[in-house]
């Protein structure tokens, strides 16, 4: 889908669903799930879905009895560093959804429709978010990873002891030598 084919919200007018059914898809920029007033940002840890990424939406929509039941797949970019040697990375990834949309939502459990429309949004960026990859990101040749030091790249941050901690994270290296600088006498 082109950008061109963007649009503003996830925003359905539920007139649009005709004998009970509506299949509907659409692309935002992930901007676009952002919480209005709110300081969050798509990230969880280190891995952010990059503001001007689009974000795919294709789902049904059928009305129940007591709401409506969305079910279908959402699609995000990501961006964020490989765990072993901080190189920075991207994907996507691809989750589905099944969810369902009352006046009344249960909190956690359902979400809210409107009267006129069901907007999508919370149930994607909640989708979008849940889905990134925290704390799995290798890179794609991950023996070995093409920022870790020579000394480094033999080392497996699988084995069972030592792990990931033992190799050096480059902003604790750059922690390291501030202490080391702090130490020396002046
Ligand atoms: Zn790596």
């Amino acid at each position: 889908m082109s950008k061109g084919d963007r649009q503003r919200s996830l925003s359905v007018p539920l007139r649009l669903i005709s004998d009970g059914q509506l299949a509907w898809s659409a692309t935002v920029p992930a901007s676009a799930l952002l919480v209005p007033e709110s300081q969050d940002s798509l990230r969880i840890a280190d891995v952010e879905v990059p503001l001007d990424s689009d974000v795919g939406v294709a789902v049904v929509l059928e009305l129940i009895s007591g709401g409506l039941s969305v079910a279908g797949e959402v699609t995000a970019a990501w961006s964020g560093p490989c765990a072993r040697c901080w190189l920075p990375l991207d994907g996507e990834v691809q989750t589905t959804v099944r969810e369902v949309f009352t006046a009344e939502p249960r909190e956690g459990e359902q979400y809210r429709l409107g009267p006129e429309y069901a907007d999508l949004t919370p149930m994607v960026r909640d989708a979008a978010l849940l889905e990134l990859p925290i704390e799995a990101i290798r890179c794609p040749h991950p023996e070995p990873c093409p920022n870790l030091p020579a000394q480094l790249a033999e080392a497996r941050d699988d084995s069972a002891d030592g792990g990931p901690a033992e190799l050096a994270d480059p902003r604790w290296k750059a922690l390291e030598a501030l202490r080391g600088r702090m130490d020396e006498p002046s």
